[in-house]
Order: C-alpha cells, then sequence, then structure tokens
C-alpha cells in the first residue's frame, strides 16, 4: 500500500532565527507541497540558524527516527561566511543524489547564470531524502517545481514500494517520449486495482444493457449540468464563443447626421434650383457649426456629418454646375435639378442603433457580424460562456504515433488526429493526453493525468468485449466511476461508453469511443459534440436533419449510419453512398457530408440524412 509521503521543511537563517527578518520561503514550501502533492503530509517544520550541528541535529533526528520520508532545507547554501547547510548535509548524508542538484543547477541555468553559484548538496540519509533548496522563496519554488517529478519515485525507492515502483516503470516505458514531461502525481502512480481476468473464465457477454442511439443522448443530457462558467475575452477572440451578456449600444449609431450620399446637404424648402456652395465636408471632419442659410449648398461625401440647417442631401447626378471659380477648379454656383425631400439621403442619429438599445444576446454564438456590431459599438471586452477543457487519448498497444517506425502487427492512429481536428472544427480547444497501452496501471495513470486537467476526457479503443480492453474497468475500480452506458443499439459505434465521476470536487465526464475509426468518427459526431455544445451553452444541439431520396441497404439488426454524399441538383438534395461501409475504412468518411439512418432490413426510398458538413454544388 502507498502511504502519504512525510515532508519536513527546514529553513536555516540567522536572520529569521533571531527575529530581524520574516521567515517567508519556509511557509510558502509548506504550501507548495500540500499543492503539488496533495495526499502528502508536511509532519514537520523547524527554523534554524546556519550553525552546522545545529542543521545536522535537525537532519538526523528527522531521519534516523523515520519522521520524514523527505526534508527540504532552505536557505545557508550561498558563499557567506556562515553558510554551512551543504557541509552540514554533507556530514549526514550516507548517499549522494547528485542528479537532484544537477537538475537544479541545469534547469536555473536556463533562467540565470548565477546558478552556477549553487552548492546545494542531496542526498539520503538512512530512508529519508535530504535536498538542499536555495534561501529565496523564489528559488525554494522553482527549483522544488524542477524536480517534483522525481520525488515519489525516490521514497518508493527508499522504502521499497515495489508495487508503486513497477507501476511507474511501466507507466513511462509506456509512454511516449514526448508525454513523459508531463505532471505525474503521487497517487497516479499507484497500480489500478483492475485485476485481469483469466481469458478462459471472463465473461463472454457484456454487462451493459443496450441503449438506443436517442436513449444514449438522453442519459447525456440528464448527467450533464452545464456550470455555465463565463470569462471575458478581447472581442477580436470571441468568434464562435456564446455570448453571456446581453450587449447595449451605449451610443447611438450613427452618432451624427450622416450623409448617405456623394452629393450637395442643402434645405428641402429652398426647392430645386440654384445653390451657392458654400463649403465642403468630407468624412472624417469636423461637423460644420454655422448652420446652412437659404441658397446655400454644401458639397458633402457619403459618411459625412450632415451640417446643421441643412435637411436633405442631394445626389451629385441630380445636380448640374452653373458656375465656376476663375481658374476652372471649384464649383461656385450649382443646380438642384430634383426636388430634395426633408430627410432625403440622411441618417439621422441612431437610426442604425438607438443609443441603449438591445443589440446582441446573451445565448448567441457569435459570428463574424457579432464581432463587428462590437467593434462598431466600441464593445471591446465581452463576457463569453466558459467551454469546457477537453482531452483526447487513444488506446492499444498496437497504436503508434503517425511519425513512429511501426514494427509487424503495430498501426498508426489515425483516431486521436481525426477526434483533435473534429474538436477543432467546432472550435474547442482539445489537449493531447497521449497513448496508453492496454494495461490497467498505464491506463489508471493516463486517466489522472487527463482528468486532473480536463473536464471532458475522450478516448478511443478499448472499450469492447477483448481480453485487453480494460478501461471500462478501471474507470469503475480505480475512479469510482459510474458508467451510464457502455452499448448502444447502432452500427458503427457499438460499443460507445459514457461515464461520469466527481474528481477534484469536479463532475468529470469521460467519452469511450470504439477503436475503429470510422465508429470513433460518427460517434464523436452523434454523441461528443452535442455534449460538448450542451456543456458550453445549454440548449440542446442537433445537426440539421434532411430527408432525402436513395437506395441504401442496411443487412444489419442494428440501425446503421451509413456515410453518404449529399449534393444539390437542380434544386434537389440527392445523396450516394460513399462505398464500402465497413468500420475501418477511414476513407469512406473523407468525401461523406451526411450520415443517412438506415434502419434494418427494411426497403425504403427516403431516409433521414444528418448533415454533419457542407453541402457542395
Ligand atoms: P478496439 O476498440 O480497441 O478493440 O479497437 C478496434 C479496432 O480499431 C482495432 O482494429 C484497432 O487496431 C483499431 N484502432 C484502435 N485504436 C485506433 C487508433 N487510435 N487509430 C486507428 N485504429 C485504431
Ligand atoms: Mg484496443
Amino acid at each position: 500500500m502507498t502511504e502519504a509521503i512525510r515532508f519536513g521543511i527546514i529553513t536555516v537563517s540567522d536572520t529569521c532565527f533571531n527575529g530581524t527578518k520574516v521567515d517567508t520561503s519556509g511557509p510558502r514550501l509548506k504550501k507548495e507541497v500540500s499543492e503539488i502533492f496533495p495526499s502528502c503530509k508536511v509532519v514537520e517544520t523547524a527554523l534554524v540558524e546556519d550553525e552546522l550541528e545545529k542543521i545536522k541535529n535537525y537532519l538526523e533526528t528527522w531521519a534516523d527516527n523515520g519522521i520524514c520520508d523527505v526534508i527540504l532545507t532552505t536557505g545557508g547554501t550561498g558563499f557567506a561566511e556562515r553558510d554551512v547547510t551543504p557541509e552540514a548535509t554533507r556530514q549526514v548524508i550516507q548517499k549522494e543524489a547528485p542528479g537532484l542538484a544537477y537538475t537544479m543547477i541545469s534547469r536555473s541555468l536556463q533562467t540565470t547564470e548565477m546558478a552556477m553559484l549553487s552548492r546545494a548538496v542531496c542526498g539520503i540519509r538512512k530512508r529519508t531524502l535530504i535536498v538542499n533548496l536555495p534561501g529565496s522563496e523564489k528559488g525554494a519554488v522553482e527549483c522544488l517545481g524542477f524536480i517534483k517529478r522525481g520525488i515519489p519515485h525516490a521514497v518508493d525507492l527508499l522504502k521499497s514500494f515495489d508495487e508503486n515502483i513497477k507501476a511507474v516503470h511501466s507507466y513511462m516505458q509506456n509512454k511516449r517520449p514526448e508525454d513523459r514531461d508531463k505532471k505525474i502525481e503521487k497517487d497516479s502512480i499507484s497500480p489500478s486495482k483492475v485485476k485481469m481476468d483469466s481469458v478462459a473464465t471472463r465473461s463472454r457477454t457484456s454487462p451493459y444493457p443496450m441503449l438506443e442511439v436517442d436513449e444514449a443522448n438522453e442519459v447525456i443530457l440528464k448527467e450533464c449540468s452545464p456550470t455555465l462558467e463565463t470569462e471575458a475575452v478581447h472581442f477580436e477572440n470571441a468568434l464562435h464563443r456564446v455570448l453571456a451578456e446581453d450587449v447595449f449600444a451605449e451610443e447611438p449609431v450613427p452618432a451624427f447626421r450622416a450623409s448617405i450620399k456623394d452629393g450637395y446637404a442643402v434645405r428641402s424648402s429652398d426647392g430645386c434650383g440654384n445653390r451657392y456652395v458654400k463649403e465642403v465636408a468630407a468624412a472624417g471632419d469636423e461637423p460644420f457649426k454655422d448652420e446652412l442659410k437659404e441658397g446655400e449648398a454644401i458639397r458633402i461625401s457619403t459618411g459625412a456629418a450632415v451640417p446643421a440647417g441643412a435637411d436633405a442631401v442631394v445626389q451629385v447626378e441630380d445636380t448640374t454646375v452653373v458656375e465656376t471659380s476663375a481658374d476652372n477648379k471649384s464649383e461656385v454656383i450649382i443646380s438642384i435639378n430634383s426636388l430634395p425631400k426633408a430627410g432625403q439621403d440622411i441618417r439621422e442619429i441612431g437610426s442604425d442603433v438607438p443609443a441603449n438599445s438591445l443589440v446582441l444576446k446573451k445565448g448567441d454564438r457569435i459570428t463574424p457580424a457579432h464581432v463587428g456590431v462590437m467593434a462598431m459599438l466600441g464593445k471591446l471586452e465581452v463576457k463569453v460562456f466558459k467551454r469546457p477543457s477537453i482531452g483526447v487519448l487513444s488506446t492499444g498497444n498496437e497504436v503508434k504515433a503517425p511519425g513512429d517506425q511501426l514494427k509487424p502487427g503495430q498501426i498508426r492512429d489515425s483516431n486521436k488526429p481525426t477526434l483533435v481536428s473534429l474538436l477543432k472544427k467546432y472550435h474547442y480547444e482539445p489537449v493531447d493526453c497521449g497513448t496508453v497501452m492496454d494495461d490497467p496501471t498505464s491506463v489508471k495513470a493516463v486517466l489522472h493525468e487527463a482528468f486532473s486537467k480536463n473536464d471532458v476526457v475522450i478516448s478511443s479503443g478499448g472499450v469492447s468485449m477483448g481480453e485487453f480492453d480494460v478501461l471500462k474497468r478501471v474507470l469503475v475500480e480505480d475512479f469510482g466511476a459510474e458508467i451510464h452506458f457502455g452499448r448502444v443499439n447502432m452500427k458503427p459505434g457499438k460499443p460507445t461508453t459514457f461515464a461520469t465521476f466527481v474528481y477534484g470536487e469536479k463532475l468529470k465526464k469521460f467519452f469511450g469511443l470504439p477503436g475503429n475509426p470510422v465508429s470513433c468518427g460518427v460517434t464523436c459526431l452523434l454523441f461528443v459534440i452535442p455534449t460538448l455544445r450542451y456543456l458550453e451553452r445549454s440548449t440542446i444541439y442537433q445537426f440539421p436533419v434532411i430527408n432525402v431520396q436513395g437506395s441504401l441497404i442496411n443487412r444489419d439488426s442494428r440501425p446503421e449510419y451509413q456515410r453518404v454524399q449529399v449534393k444539390v441538383d437542380s434544386g434537389y438534395f440527392v445523396m450516394k453512398s460513399t462505398g464500402n461501409q465497413i468500420s475501418s475504412r477511414l476513407n469512406n468518411l473523407v468525401d461523406a457530408n451526411g450520415l443517412a439512418l438506415v434502419i434494418s432490413h427494411q426497403k425504403l426510398t427516403n431516409f433521414n440524412v444528418l448533415l454533419f458538413d457542407e453541402i457542395s454544388c
């Protein structure tokens, strides 16, 4: 059994000890330890002056009496005469652990050259690991961060927790090199509780009842309550997000009377006939202060402010020049040839958007036009609903990254890239949580990591009836998850699984999609995308369904979602199958923009087709 790691923290400082300074590093380290290792305890803290014997005394007492598994010291590692923490440490340790000191120095050098002066010593006394950290609060926390991943495993090695050691090794070996840097928590690397059944005696029927697709979606809705948390974003980054506030116009648009045409601003009461051209008003010019008088006109361009006194704009096409200046360059008198009406070609103040009016509604999904309206109103920051954070992972001993060299029997992972791209298409920002082998402890570790960072985790593979399909059992036995469904009456996608459980006080949602690439894509469309949209906005999302004629046959007993290509021909929808519908054949999704629901063994000529992509003509 794993026990909580017991930490001891010693602040070594003359000034803190004699009260001229307050010890902030010790308390900060204590807080940091409990955040990094939530299930561990800080059992001892001490404040000691820079005295070799006194430091040694603490180290020996806590190590020899088995009080602490890890002792962190902060302070006394500098070049001052009284800085003796490394010397005290060296005198008590029985084995050095130079890798820890090396890690801290090499990582610190990336930030400051002065890390070259570090004298930290790390080592082992009996079954206790002793680590010297710098005295400054920032340095101590940073250095602890650099070595935190090694600490649980070091403690396991010291205490010979065989099972934990095996779990870490299995986890590290099963992860791709780029995933290895990710944080590992102590509880995430304890072994899974799942004991693999003997193949001969395992159950040969699924314990999960078969749900219809609609029932499965109802179950999901029932189990997911949107949190509707909000965040403020800059309006230019708000595209595709959902508005969490009504947006009102603080000012009228236009804010001044604006000309709709290039022409002349006039008084309509002057009627047709000659006008003296007084001034020019270009767009962007400050509005004229003087009122337009009888017989006057102002040459005006589209978007310019109409001067006071003018109540009509006459377009240039309806005018002629009567008299020009001596150099022939400017107009002096023009003639208005069509009778102006009051208000003609003027956008009155607030005629587009009245002041204080509601312009954009809470719940709207933000389109480019919404962004434009926000720009127009000067609404620079807008409240939107937070999107769920999503982790995506693949499972399977045979599954390798697309760039890996394949051995016989191995395949390239096409599911994760498909899922990630599909989610991005719907404007989510999924995180790659890696690929995990089909062994319960590795699955447990990867799920821990995925759930620690995401609200929703989507995996592919490992949910069928095979002896290596361990996902459901790990979820139930290690996470206490409730599997709401584990089988759906559909083709492709029968093993689709949905589970929830509370992790870190949050309700996590898990979708276990089938491993077959087409099944994976289809079930993501049918179950995952609508759920994510519901979680974001709390309204039920459905893809459009159209009725299309065609000749499709389903020889299976389950309702089948056949991949089809829908087109518009002479104003009518037409569709054709994308070919062989076997669920491993990903190409049959490539040309598809629709899923035609084909009920088994029925001769139909009309089908409901769910459109999930654009229709090209
Ligand atoms: P499973 O659901 O794990 O039983 O896998 C069903 C089928 O899908 C097997 O042929 C797997 O090799 C294949 N498969 C599983 N995961 C992936 C993946 N990430 N990419 C491509 N094929 C996969
Ligand atoms: Mg598998």
